[in-house]
């Protein structure tokens, strides 16, 4: 039987969408070509911070701090149907001022951040040493957020798809969708070899590889691979309290008891290899951040390819110039953050419910205006 909606992808963003679809009780098929969270979610870090890295306000600050809002519930909920712990733990961060010129630029972040409703304090290097005694006793001080959270993030896409198939959706793993099917101004589902699958809505959610679809649609998909690297460590010492972050890089103990150093921003196209140079430039902060860790042993290095556009802000929305195909793309450093409002707002506008939020900054077709 052929579904109402197809989702490209089951990273977080597609599988969040595919679940709310679910619950909604709209018959979903997802195509995945290799496994449920094995892009950019499974190389993540899954921190659940608002505004990660940005010194300016961001028209996305105010979807982060809805989508925060909604991961309690939702990590309760995937508990209750599916069994599964997603990993959901407070993890309060400090972002480290190495040295004493880094804190007026700290203190102007803070004070925009503060307008948007983030709590942040700026600790002393006393203070900062009290809430985690794993620091290097040389730093400045630091930004504290102790509202952050995080998570095991393919635990996150694994548990979304689970839902959805005890729902009724339909997951199909090692399924690389080759074309979009169309018909006049419409696309009708997709293809894979000779096999193609028709639906009414089809649902563009394959993370850095979504501007694939750009060319046969004639429509501008701007969405480009950037690789983060990271690296595994495992240590006896004391857990970190807190995430460890500075302008060099971050340091968190994940749930699993391994301990996460992360990470590089690079263009380097589709390989999401890591590399000698990425690896040992994250293992070299570990001491500088925190001497206790530095005898903690390596497990293992990974890379991501994060979705990232050329403005900066994820594509949600219909693609302009198609009916039947929607993106939900390019959210960059912040798709676990993100994947609870995607999936919803996403879902709501499949099924014609009043959006929640204002899309408009979100919105495919501001490309195509901007090349007009
Ligand atoms: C090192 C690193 C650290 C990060 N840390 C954080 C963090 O702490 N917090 C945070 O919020 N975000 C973080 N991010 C960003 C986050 O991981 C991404 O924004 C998010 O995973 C994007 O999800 P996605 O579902 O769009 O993409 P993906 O997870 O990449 O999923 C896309 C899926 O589409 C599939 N696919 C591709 N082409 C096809 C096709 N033709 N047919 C079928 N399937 C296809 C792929 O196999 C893939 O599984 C990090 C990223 C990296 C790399």
């Amino acid at each position: 039987m052929s579904p109402d909606v197809i989702v490209v992808g089951a990273g977080a963003i597609g599988t969040a969408i595919a679940y709310q679809l679910a619950k909604a009780g709209v018959k979903v098929m997802v195509f995945e070509r290799a496994q449920v969270g094995g892009g950019a979610t499974g190389a993540s870090a899954g921190m659940i911070q608002i505004n990660p890295d940005r010194n300016t306000p961001s028209s996305v600050s105010a979807l982060e701090a809805e989508s925060a809002r909604l991961f309690p519930a939702l990590a309760t909920e995937l508990l209750d149907r599916t069994g599964m712990d997603i990993g959901y733990r407070a993890a309060p961060l400090l972002h480290l001022a190495l040295r004493d010129d880094e804190e007026p630029q700290l203190r102007a972040h803070r004070a925009w951040q503060v307008e948007h409703g983030v709590a942040v304090a700026w600790v002393d290097r006393s203070a900062a040493l009290d809430l985690e005694p794993m620091l290097n006793p040389d730093i400045h001080g630091a930004l504290y957020y102790p509202d952050n959270r995080q998570l095991m993030p393919r635990d996150l896409a694994r548990a979304l798809a689970r839902a959805a198939v005890d729902l009724g959706a339909v997951l199909r793993e090692g399924a690389a969708i080759d074309r979009l099917l169309t018909d006049g101004d419409r696309v009708i589902g997709v293809a894979i070899g000779d096999e193609a699958v028709q639906a009414g809505d089809v649902v563009i959610a394959n993370g850095a590889w979504a501007s694939a679809w750009s060319g046969a649609l004639h429509a501008p998909i701007p969405v480009r691979p950037v690789r983060g690297q990271m690296v595994a460590l495992r240590s006896t010492a004391t857990a970190l309290r807190n995430v460890v972050s500075s302008l060099e890089g971050y340091i968190l103990a994940k749930p699993d008891g391994s301990t996460y150093v992360g990470t590089t921003v690079e263009e380097a196209g589709y390989d999401a290899r890591p590399t000698a140079a990425g690896i040992a430039g994250l293992l070299a902060t570990v001491p500088r951040l925190t001497p206790r860790l530095a005898d903690a042993t390596f497990v293992s290095a990974w890379a991501g390819l994060r979705p990232a556009t050329s403005d900066g802000l994820p594509l949600l929305g219909r693609l302009p110039g198609w009916r039947g195909v929607t993106i939900a793309a390019g959210h960059f450093r912040a798709g676990i953050l993100l994947a609870p409002i995607t999936g919803e707002v996403i879902a709501d506008l499949l099924l014609r419910r009043g959006p929640r939020l204002h899309l408009d900054a979100f919105d495919p077709a501001r490309f195509l205006v901007r090349a007009a």
